[in-house]
Order: C-alpha cells, then sequence, then structure tokens
C-alpha cells in the first residue's frame, strides 16, 4: 500500500463508521496560543472545549502538523519528522473509548491486516477502564498491555484546556536476530523497538488556571495516527525515510546534491525532512523572518541548506548551489494528490526558497569574512584558539552558524571552545528573557561531526574563495 493509498483508506475506512471527512486545516492555526498545528485536533479544540458546538459529531482528516520539539530528533530516530500527516478520527460528545478502541484495533488488523501478536498497547496508570476494553473486550494478553504515566499516557492541547488520559498502539518491529540488544525492554521505554504508531484520547476534562481539572460538559474523542510511522510498518520498512513518501524526495536530493543517500544518511533525511516543511509552511503563507513562525521556518531552511554545504564540503556557494529550490518540484509531485493546492503554489514557493538562501548565502559570506579577519589576529597574536569572544560575535552579529567557525578554523589547524561558545549564549538568551529572543541562526547538529567521522578531516579551503566577491 503506498502511502496515497494509506491515507485515502483511513478516511474510507472512518466514512463507514459515519464519519464526516474535512479538508485538513492550515498549518497557521486560527488560535492565538498556538504558533503551528501541531495535532490533529488542533482546528477542533473549540469544539473539545464546548466554546463552540462541532457542526458534525464524527470527523476525521489527514492533518498537515509540524513539531519544532522533534527538530533534533529527525534523522537520528526512524520515526521523526518536523512536518508530517496526522490520521484522525474525532469524536464530539458522540461514541467514546469503547468505539474508538474497537474501530482502531478494527482498522489496523483487518483492513491493513497487521500481525495482532506485533501490537501492544498502553493505557494511563489508573485509565481501569481503557484496560478492560483492551483485554476483555478486544483479547489483547496482558503481558502486551502496559500502563504508563503522565509523559506518554496523558495529553493536554496546551498548559490549559482539554486534556485526558490516552492509550496508545505500538507496533514492534523486532526481527529476530536484529536489535538484539532491545529484546528486553517495554512500549514506551528508550529505543526504537517499539514503534508507536496511533494515540488514542480520551479528551474527559478541562484544565482550568489554577491547574485544577473539571469535567468537559461532553466527552470526546481525539486519535492521531502518523501516517509515515504506519507507511513503515506497511511497507516493512525499519525506517520512515524509507517508506515511498520520502524516497522519491530522496531520490531527488541525491541528484540535485550529487550525493548518495549512503554516505549522507543523516544529511539526506535531515533535507527530506525540512524541504517538506519549508514548503507547506511556505504554501499557507509563512515567509521567513526573525519572530515566530517566520523565525521557525528559516531556521528549518537554513538547517537544510547548511547540510547541504557541509555534505559538500563547499564554502564557495555560487549561484548552483542555491540547491532547495530545485527539490519543491519533487515534494509536489509526492504530495499534489493529498494537496493539489501545492501545484499552483510552486513557484512561489521556490522563489521563496530561492531569495531565502540568497539572503543566507550573503550573511555566511559576511560571516565568513570576518572569521578570516579573526584568524589574521589570531596569527598576529600568535594563538590558535578563537575567543569566546569572538565566536559568539561571529554567530551572534554575523550570524555565523557556530558548527561552520568550528569547521573552517578545525581545517585550518586552529581551534574553538564550543563549551565556552555554548556559555554565552546561554547568558546571552538569560538576557532577553523577557525580551524576544531573535539570536541569528545555529546549526547545531551532529550531521558535521558524522561527516567527519566518515570521511576525515580533509583540508578546507573553501572559504578563501569567499573573497572572490560577486559570487552571489
Ligand atoms: P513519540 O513518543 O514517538 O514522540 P508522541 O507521543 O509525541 O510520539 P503524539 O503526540 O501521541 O506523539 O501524536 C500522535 C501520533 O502522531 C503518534 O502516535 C505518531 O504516530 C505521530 N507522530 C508524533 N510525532 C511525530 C513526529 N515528530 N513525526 C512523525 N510522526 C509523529
Ligand atoms: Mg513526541
Ligand atoms: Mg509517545
Ligand atoms: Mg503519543
Amino acid at each position: 500500500m503506498t502511502g496515497n493509498e494509506l491515507r485515502k483508506s483511513f478516511i474510507d475506512y472512518f466514512k463507514t463508521k459515519e464519519h464526516k471527512h474535512f479538508e485538513s486545516a492550515s498549518l497557521i492555526p486560527d488560535d492565538k496560543s498556538l504558533l503551528l498545528t501541531v495535532a490533529g485536533m488542533v482546528p477542533f479544540k473549540p469544539f473539545f472545549l464546548g466554546e463552540k458546538q462541532a457542526p458534525f459529531p464524527r470527523i476525521t482528516t489527514y492533518q498537515k502538523c509540524i513539531r519544532t520539539n522533534d527538530l533534533e530528533n529527525v534523522g537520528r530516530t526512524p520515526r521523526h519528522h518536523t512536518f508530517f500527516e496526522m490520521l484522525g478520527n474525532f469524536s464530539f460528545g458522540d461514541y467514546f473509548k469503547k468505539e474508538a478502541i474497537e474501530w482502531s484495533w478494527e482498522y489496523i488488523t483487518k483492513v491493513l491486516k497487521l500481525d495482532p501478536e506485533r501490537l501492544y498497547v498502553s493505557v494511563f496508570t489508573t485509565d481501569d477502564e481503557a484496560y478492560e476494553i483492551w483485554n476483555k473486550h478486544i483479547g489483547v494478553p496482558a503481558e502486551r498491555i502496559v500502563r504508563l504515566g503522565e509523559e506518554d499516557n496523558w495529553w493536554a492541547a496546551g498548559p490549559i484546556g482539554s486534556c485526558g488520559p490516552c492509550s496508545e498502539i505500538y507496533y514492534d518491529t523486532l526481527r529476530m536476530g536484529e536489535n538484539n540488544e532491545e529484546i528486553n525492554c517495554n512500549p514506551g521505554d528508550e529505543g526504537d523497538r517499539f514503534l508507536e504508531i496511533w494515540n488514542l484520547v480520551f479528551t474527559e476534562w478541562n484544565r482550568l488556571e489554577d491547574g485544577s481539572l473539571v469535567p468537559l460538559p461532553q466527552k470526546n474523542i481525539d486519535t492521531g495516527a502518523g501516517l509515515e510511522r504506519i507507511a513503515s510498518v506497511v511497507q516493512n520498512k525499519d525506517n520512515n525515510f524509507e517508506t515511498d513518501i520520502f524516497m522519491p524526495i530522496i531520490r531527488g536530493i541525491e541528484k540535485v546534491l550529487d550525493i548518495k543517500k549512503e554516505d549522507f544518511d543523516i544529511t539526506v533525511k535531515v533535507i527530506a525532512d525540512h524541504i517538506r516543511a519549508s514548503v507547506f509552511l511556505i504554501a499557507d503563507g509563512v515567509l521567513p523572518s526573525n519572530e515566530g513562525r517566520g523565525y521557525i521556518l528559516r531556521k528549518i531552511i537554513r538547517r537544510a541548506f547548511g547540510a547541504g554545504i557541509v555534505a559538500k564540503q563547499n564554502l564557495e556557494i555560487t549561484k548552483d548551489d542555491l540547491f532547495l529550490y530545485k527539490l519543491v518540484p519533487y515534494v509536489v509531485e509526492n504530495m499534489k494528490e493529498a494537496y493539489p493546492e501545492l501545484v499552483e503554489k510552486q513557484e512561489y514557493i521556490e522563489k521563496v526558497l530561492r531569495l531565502e538562501q540568497e539572503r543566507f548565502a550573503l550573511t555566511l559570506k559576511n560571516g565568513i569574512e570576518m572569521l578570516t579577519e579573526e584568524i589574521e589576529k589570531m596569527d598576529k597574536e600568535g594563538t590558535k584558539k578563537l575567543s569566546a569572544d569572538a565566536s559568539f560575535k561571529l554567530y551572534d552579529t554575523f550570524g555565523l552558524p557556530f558548527e561552520l567557525t568550528e569547521l573552517i578554523l578545525e581545517n585550518q589547524g586552529y581551534e574553538v571552545s564550543e563549551d565556552e561558545f555554548n556559555k554565552k549564549l546561554e547568558e546571552q538568551v538569560r538576557r532577553s528573557k523577557n525580551s524576544r529572543v531573535t539570536v541569528s541562526d545555529m546549526i547545531k547538529d551532529e550531521f558535521i561531526d558524522e561527516f567527519f567521522e566518515k570521511h576525515g578531516k580533509t583540508e578546507f579551503t573553501g572559504y578563501e574563495k569567499f573573497e572572490d566577491k560577486g559570487k552571489i
């Protein structure tokens, strides 16, 4: 089953259970307390809170989501993206735990035909009702049901608002003979053996400003299943990036950057993830800036660009290196069935990406020139170590990512301390706690380390060429 077929099969299944299909809402939520749409339920928050009456008691969606809290996970876990799609079914004061559990089980075991022996479920510590439904009604044996605490199995729309216990469905990805170190773990533990595929939220409570819980006027169901994760299971891949949702984009990256996934695994995954997020953010009207959503978009674009630069080991950056816009057609081609609006926005998205990359290339160029001056100063002073003040100034004033500073220096036989830099950064964040933090970008990534691990430290003279003005 392809990603497109899977998305459709989910919606079709819930239509047979009398759900109304709603289009995916924008990534920009109609909700001042939230920067981005982080889950399928976000567009329906007023219904969950009882502020508005839901137009239908049962709704199903595939919803575009962005989670910046997973930014650092991208490419390092098999299952996290910034942009992903959440499949969901919702009940507003209509059906509750029993039907939600029954249907999720029927869908994955009967429609998707996942092996029930490989499925595990979790319930909230005190949720005996959900436990009994799984155990007695569905027949999931006790050894495959775990009770988990607040961290995993309590869902809240925010510090205040609707919340309630969850029940999660996990898929055991263990293939005998592999992942041996993970055999003795449980769903919810660290590690990648148990893949969380679906979260059923039983929204029963409203948390007030003072922290107390009051029952919602009506009990609701909110579920979310990651399309990319289910695709990985259905397509028998051990990583979301190996599915047909990502591979065409990854092939595009390999072609455009002239690199191979085998050699640059994390880099390629980071770029594939970030280009999807960028395309969808821009399509929904976000523009790169130094604040709020615009800052998130800028950060994502710059991380992707930085990943490409480091992979290519090329600081020369000519017009040909502004590669992100060249990836847009691959994303559009892959996603247009579900999001036809991308087709008409494609040209605009490419333009925005190109402009932002050009701007960042200029920033990089200035930063690298300043670093060259710092190196000259160090030579005069007879030191090999860049001061923390200087490394921080390069980052903060000139927008040069610390990792690039480090990379360039190390390749020239100089050094810089990351700890001292981080201290400066922390001081600055503390100072600006009450004002808006608009620090320039940082590409804090292990892909640079990984790159060197794989390829060794080679001479890096790119920045000299940077002096050649007028490249950008
Ligand atoms: P995890 O514990 O794996 O980080 P989660 O508990 O944070 O997931 P939920 O908030 O329960 O995730 O979201 C519902 C579903 O959305 C998850 O079960 C998963 O299938 C999917 N999902 C969540 N975060 C991501 C992500 N960053 N990338 C891809 N899919 C995700
Ligand atoms: Mg998470
Ligand atoms: Mg979880
Ligand atoms: Mg969860």
